[in-house]
């Protein structure tokens, strides 16, 4: 077994391991765990397992499955976000014209207890491989206008090397894909995948290559961390960072600026601050909408704008991603313009020459 297979296999993954190191409420009954399990699978990664030993909240609530999971709310949905209505084939979403998600697998690092495609994450038994992969492939082929391959999932990079390969080695030579994109949680939860190998792996893809790393807390940003966003970086990608953000781990100004400070110090650039998808099961991680905006305003002016990451709603059903923007701009009349300044919060009046 290489590192980080090792690693991977030292995640925590049962109820009992979890009452056994006294990280969930004994009060638990076994059948309510075995109800937790089936609606969503455990996996605490060993990288967290220090700060859900020293009882960080923000990393607690993260992975430590809790019984509000198992309350559903009339309007959350299977498939928030209407990834099953645009599959065109088997693991391919394609909602926007120039880009493509390509799911390899539903498996990851660690289990998200917020995680919005939990409805499909932690199924073992899906892969995407054999005939199914090149009916995969050959869409992406045949589809020109498919500019950008985002693989996603699951985390296509807790595949083995040998299987990553099988899907990144043949989009080396689809043309019309210039962009290689890859979402995933392996940079802050199992660093060590982030080794030689799959840095040549994605040199060999031809594309220029985006990493966007979901983190959430500046917890995550260890040194274990740190040492595999330098590793992508020095192999020649960008690193982006996406967040979610959560109730009761990052939902105040203090741990987002405290986060995204971090992030940047390393080159990491904020892209998205996800407002959570209606899954089942996640209410207690949501706070108003409106709260999220008045967070997200509240960066600007006091936080370089290096550090400030769009907030985005993707509607649900399947409409698309929108960024949902504080008014900082009214509009008087056609050359009259009303401007909030992110410095006093005065309303700052502008009128502009005809043209
Ligand atoms: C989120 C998403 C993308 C990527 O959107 P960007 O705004 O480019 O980051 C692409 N396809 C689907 C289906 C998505 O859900
Ligand atoms: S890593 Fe992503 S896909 Fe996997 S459980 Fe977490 S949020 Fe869901």
């Amino acid at each position: 077994m290489n590192n980080w297979a090792r690693e991977l296999s030292k995640g925590i993954v049962s109820g009992d391991q979890l009452k056994q190191k006294g990280w969930l409420s004994q009060d638990v009954s076994e059948e309510q765990l075995e109800a937790l399990k089936k609606n969503f699978d455990i996996r605490v990664p060993v990288a967290m397992h220090n700060p859900v030993k020293d009882n960080d909240e923000a990393v607690v609530n993260q992975f430590i499955p809790t019984l509000r999971e198992l309350s559903f709310r009339p309007e959350e949905l299977e498939d928030p976000i209407g990834d099953e209505r645009f599959s065109p084939v088997e693991g391919v979403t394609h909602r926007y014209p120039d880009r493509v998600l390509l799911k390899p697998t539903y498996q990851c690092s660690a289990y998200c207890r917020f995680c919005f495609r939990r409805y499909k994450v932690s199924d073992s038994d899906y892969r995407l491989q054999g005939e199914t992969l090149r009916n995969a492939l050959r869409y992406i082929q045949e589809k020109t206008q498919v500019w950008e391959v985002i693989l996603t999932g699951g985390d296509p990079l807790v595949l083995t090397q040998k299987r990553l390969a099988e899907i990144v080695l043949p989009l080396a030579t689809i043309e019309h894909v210039k962009i290689l994109r890859i979402h995933t949680r392996v940079p802050s939860l199992l660093p060590s995948r982030v080794n030689g190998e799959l840095v040549d792996l994605f040199q060999q893809s031809q594309k220029t290559v985006f990493v966007v790393a979901h983190i959430n807390t500046a917890s995550e940003l260890n040194s274990d961390c740190i040492q595999a966003v330098k590793r992508l970086q020095n192999g020649g990608f960008t690193v982006l960072a996406q967040s979610v953000l959560l109730k009761g781990v990052n939902d105040n100004s203090a741990a987002l600026e405290k986060l995204f400070r971090g992030l940047v110090e390393i080159g990491v650039k904020p892209y998205y601050l996800h407002y959570p998808d209606l899954a089942r099961g996640t209410s207690h991680f949501r706070v108003p909408l409106a709260k999220a905006i008045s967070l997200v305003e509240g960066l600007r002016g006091k936080v370089s704008g290096l550090c400030i990451p769009q907030l985005i709603v993707d509607i649900p059903g399947g409409s698309g991603k929108v960024v949902v923007e504080p008014s900082w701009a009214k509009s008087i009349d056609g050359r009259t313009w009303e401007f909030k300044s992110p410095l006093t919060g005065e309303w700052v009046r502008v009128q502009y020459p005809e043209n």
